[in-house]
């Protein structure tokens, strides 16, 4: 078995452990003699499947009574219109945009009604997480929205912005289950789950019961309501059912490690590693303010970008995989989500102090 060091943004690295179990049930998952992806969606085995994933997100996230589970497909992308789609009474939102991903749902919730971008990191190539807590919140703000970790830039909110009230909606697709998070702060919750729990294909929504209407904006794809997915447990049409499967298995391996306080702990030591080289580095350098950096993805750059590349395919020769930046910021990012060994960090740098040594 040739395992590589994976540090993709996403599709990323998965525990091992899952993907044993998963291989060994491949042909025949708990004497039902059939693969996981072969089986009724309504059988007696996936009811079963998909029950148990619910009730261990909802232990590990304490996720309160009054809040639903939602396993949807269309990725995060599909939430930029669906969130204004259902939750926009007043055709009103406030958006504070940290990187790609918070401007292209706010560009797509200004399909639907009237957007503000009541702050922006953009002056700084989205390197910083602004002030949010006094921000010119919108009197009748339907919501106000966050992408709470921003995978290519590598910045996170530490803190959430103070909304005066007004509902909470947060994109957590880079930093899901990375450590606790109190639900009851938020009115939408929701993430593709690719980057940090399970393979392409599931977003999950957590969302609070009040937000769930049949008041949604007209011409509304039922497909796109979260009331027609709440009213049916996430069953109204076949579900992406094999990746529910996996997350399943990695929400059992998460509980395994001792639950979020623990994998938070986990990723603060494995991400101070590469800050701390980061930070004493004569070649390297990070590229977001010390306070706001993402523990989840870390973006690095050596001023130079021909010795980036060479860096980057000297690090693919030795085991070190998919650690080019993002195409709109070039550079390198090491993305090192839950399933990311502590040794994979360790030996990164290892490998990156050697480079330095022998190109400073
Ligand atoms: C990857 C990503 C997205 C887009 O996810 P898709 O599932 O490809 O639509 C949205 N938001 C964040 C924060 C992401 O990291």
């Amino acid at each position: 078995m040739a395992r590589v060091y994976n540090f993709s943004a996403g599709p990323a690295v998965l525990p091992v452990e899952v993907l044993q179990e998963a291989a060994e049930e491949m042909m025949d998952y708990q004497g039902t003699g059939m693969s996981v992806m072969e089986m009724s969606h309504r059988s007696k085995a996936y009811e079963n499947i998909i029950t148990e994933a619910e009730a261990d997100l909802r232990e590990l996230m304490n996720i309160p009574d009054n809040y639903k589970v939602l396993f949807l497909q269309g990725g995060a992308s599909q939430q930029f219109a669906m969130i204004p789609m259902n939750l926009m009474k007043n055709k009103v939102a406030d958006y504070i945009v940290t990187g790609q991903w918070a401007k292209k749902a706010y560009q797509e919730a200004a399909k639907y009604g009237k957007v503000n971008k009541i702050a922006s990191s953009e002056d700084k190539t989205f390197s910083y997480i602004p002030d949010c807590s006094d921000l010119p919140i919108s009197e009748d703000a339907d919501y106000v929205y966050i992408c709470e970790n921003n995978t290519i830039y590598g910045t996170k909110f530490k803190e959430l912005p103070n909304t005066k009230g007004k509902t909470l909606v947060s994109d957590v697709s880079s930093c899901f289950l990375s450590e606790p998070v109190d639900v009851t702060k938020y009115g939408v919750i929701y993430g593709g789950v690719q980057k940090n729990i399970g393979p392409a294909g599931v977003v999950i929504v957590i969302i609070r019961e009040d937000l769930i209407t049949e008041d949604v904006l007209e011409h509304t794809p039922t497909m796109l309501q979260y009331k027609i997915h709440a009213d049916n447990e996430s069953m109204y049409n076949t579900p992406p059912a094999y990746g529910i499967y996996i997350c399943g298995k990695v929400f059992k391996w998460l509980k395994k490690q001792g639950g979020l306080e623990a994998i938070k702990v986990h990723n603060e030591e494995k991400a101070a590693i590469l800050y701390n080289f980061l930070d004493e580095s004569k070649l390297f350098k990070g590229t977001v303010r010390k306070e706001d950096r993402s523990l989840m993805n870390v973006p690095f750059i050596t001023g130079d970008e021909e010795l980036d590349a060479k860096f980057v395919k000297e690090a693919k020769a030795a085991g070190f995989e998919n650690l080019k930046g993002h195409r709109s910021v070039g550079g390198m990012r090491a993305s090192i989500y839950n399933a990311m060994p502590r040794e994979g960090v360790e030996k990164l740098v290892e490998f990156m102090k050697k480079f330095e040594a022998e190109n400073l």
